[in-house]
């Protein structure tokens, strides 16, 4: 599973900012309509030794040959039509100052970005603002070699083909197609059935799939449905079968990748990857999951497969997606200090001294950076990931769940120039401590949260661990937030190193309470109430801290302007408040109080008032911000001696959205876009 942030901020805590050794990046690249392109950085790259930089090129390389095989996936016309897109932004030879092409490269972009002409959101096909003949004449225009037409086919077979689907808005309207009473699988675009019914596909897997295996593969995961002469048969992806040529490369690049692994069970793990690719056996995926999930020692490591069913509409079939990250050293140095001190931090919390551990052992850092994003986790990225997914994977073997540090950093970081400070902050000295300590608050915040939060306390004798039942995951992110948000404010940070000064810990407390009452709300729609279990934790907290320390006005809303503030006037006495519902929170996880917990929850953590949720979308939407985020990728470069052994890796910083779709279009386009 992966955890994805559309909006401002990350969804695995408050919004921050970025910290002064931060300040000369530039990570805004590019925004067209509702799509906004950012960098990441790699922090600590240039610390990893030269194998491990070794080890991530050739990963990264792999990571990139798939980019073909998820815009087949999406639908099968799109690889057709994005190299006719990029024939005529390389070479048409007309006016490109005019307004109709400034809208034709809008919506390139876009299909770049969503990996096919339809939204990777919405899943609705984005026609574009010009006219059919406007864009005919750009194909007619542009260098005629460049052209997807192959077979003989004329330009005008390949205009007849595509120019409908591009325009029509009742051809292939939705990829993928929910609504109530159509066929979802007939009707959705995507590329995952061919002739086949919703009815036909069901039957098809109902003969597979034994109730009875406790060790079931994914049925369905890595193949495509076709029915031919009234026959369903399934094409596997794989090494000499579908996007055997994708696949290829990608085999060339994990093999190398096999030979400088960092531990054997790496090497292990990609040989039975590699084996999988050339096979398509899922029984080989099954095996190659548990070796990776059980090898938790290396620093780098990667995703690579056909991994995530959110985009078949029967939530069978995968599409491809890599990514390539290696553990922040960093991070992994101060979640070694913060581990070490675990049990410190258990004795002294004000937790009821019989639900403490006696004997309680931290998480080991679970923060990585990103060094390549591919497939369909490109451009659009999520901020975290839980796989593998297979169930009794996750039973027997377990789980990896990490947080991709350097792409929420960039998110946090535009969130301080995109206007949001700005315009929610109560006072130019918040804005000035936030800016300063919110980055590094913020990753303690996080370490605190996952190393300790989650790893302190204990339950009572007898106690079922699920007996809170549907508030069981806001209540355990309340209860790791809590520890983190005490702890944030305790001296024994500052003489840990881990925090230079008490400012530190105030940025983390506005940060927190200013997104608990105000900002989170934004990404919810009118209407709705708060259902996410981090942000139900949030606002119950923030919340909680407001009502309970009303008689001493710890925390004041105000308004200015018509605008609503809140703002912080005892930190000290706000510190106490939040031991105090940690206290009880334990306390009810200890016990299995559901009833205490559902009330905790239905009074703080659900409700939205309407008044002032208009007042906070009307205040957001006026920024302009664009939803979706997506990633440019760095470049990596490797350095080779004279014996043409790569010696180093360098990492190169792009800043154009367009020229990177072109470059990859060039060097990591394997499929043939096929006119029929
Ligand atoms: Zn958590």
């Amino acid at each position: 599973m992966i955890s994805v942030s559309t909006l401002i901020s990350s969804c695995t805590g408050p919004q921050s900012t970025t910290s002064e050794k931060e300040d000369n990046f530039n990570y805004f690249v590019d925004q067209f309509e509702d799509m906004r392109v950012l960098r990441y950085r790699l922090p600590g790259f240039e610390s990893l030794s030269s194998h491990q930089k070794e080890l991530i090129y050739y990963l990264s390389e792999a990571a990139l040959c798939g980019r073909d095989i998820l815009w087949d996936q999406n639908f099968k016309y799109n690889l057709l039509i994005r190299k006719t897109n990029e024939a005529i932004i390389r070479s048409y030879k007309g006016d490109k100052e005019t307004s109709d092409y400034k809208k034709f490269l809008i919506w390139a972009k876009r299909v770049f970005f969503a990996n096919g002409i339809h939204h990777h959101y919405s899943a609705d096909k984005m026609i574009p603002g010009i006219t059919r003949e406007y864009y005919e004449s750009l194909v007619r225009e542009c260098d005629q070699s460049l052209l997807p037409v192959i077979n003989g086919k004329t330009i005008d077979t390949l205009l007849a083909v595509i120019v409908p689907i591009i325009f029509d808005p009742e051809l292939y309207p939705r990829k993928i197609e929910r609504t109530e009473g159509k066929d979802i699988i007939a009707e959705s675009a995507v590329n995952f059935y061919d002739g086949v019914t919703e009815k036909e596909a069901e039957a098809f897997y109902n003969d597979k799939i034994d109730p009875a295996d406790p060790r079931p593969v994914a049925v369905g995961l890595n193949t495509r449905m076709v029915k031919r002469n009234g026959k369903i048969t399934e094409e596997i992806y794989r090494s000499g079968g579908l996007y055997g040529e994708a696949i290829d490369k990608i085999i060339y690049w994990l093999e190398k990748a096999k030979n400088v692994a960092e531990n054997e069970l790496q090497q292990k793990e990609l040989e039975v990857l590699v084996d999988y690719y050339k096979t398509g056996d899922l029984k080989r995926w099954d095996d190659y999951n548990v070796l990776w999930a059980r090898n938790i020692e290396p620093v780098v490591d990667y995703v690579n497969g056909f991994i995530e069913v959110y985009e078949d509409p029967a939530g069978m079939k995968a599409t491809w997606e890599a990514i390539v990250n290696y553990k922040d050293p960093e991070a992994t140095r101060r979640t070694e200090i913060i581990t070490a001190n675990a049990q410190w931090f258990e004795d002294n919390s004000p937790v009821q001294p019989e639900y403490k551990k006696e004997k309680v052992t931290g998480v080991a850092a679970k923060v990585i950076n990103i060094a390549m994003l591919g497939g369909d986790c490109f451009p659009a990225s999520p901020v975290g990931i839980n796989l593998p997914n297979s169930d009794w994977i996750r039973k027997e073997i377990g789980s990896k769940s990490v947080t991709l540090a350097n792409i929420s950093s960039a998110y946090d970081a535009v969130s301080v120039v995109s206007g949001m400070l700005d315009e929610f902050a109560a006072s130019t000295e918040e804005i000035e401590r936030v800016k300063k300590y919110g980055s590094l608050a913020e990753d303690i915040h996080t370490d605190l949260h996952e190393c300790i939060g989650h790893a302190s306390g204990k339950l009572a004798e007898g106690t079922d661990p699920n007996a809170l039942r549907e508030h069981q995951s806001a209540l355990e992110e309340a209860r790791a937030e809590l520890f983190a948000l005490y702890y944030i404010m305790d001296d024994k940070l500052i003489e840990l190193g881990l925090l230079p000064e008490k400012e530190a810990a105030k940025a983390a407390y506005d940060n927190y309470i200013r997104n608990g009452m105000l900002t989170q709300l934004v990404r919810i729609k009118p209407g709705k109430q708060i259902e996410q279990a981090h942000m139900r934790a949030r606002a119950l907290i923030s919340r909680w801290a407001y009502e309970n320390g009303k008689n001493d006005n710890v925390i004041e809303i105000f308004s200015k302007d018509g605008k609503t503030f809140v703002k912080i006037n005892d930190y000290e006495k706000l510190r106490i408040l939040f031991g105090n519902l940690l206290k009880e929170v334990q306390r009810i996880k200890s016990e299995g109080d559901y009833g205490a917990g559902k009330a905790l929850i239905e009074a703080y953590g659900v409700k939205v008032d309407p008044v002032l949720h208009n007042e906070l979308l009307a205040r957001y939407e006026k920024l302009k911000l664009a939803p979706y985020t997506g990633f440019l990728n760095p470049r990596l470069v490797p350095v080779y001696d004279d014996k043409g052994e790569i010696t180093d890796v360098k990492v190169e910083y792009e800043d154009d959205f367009l020229w990177q779709m072109l470059y990859y279009g060039t060097n990591y386009s394997f499929l043939p876009a096929v006119l029929n």
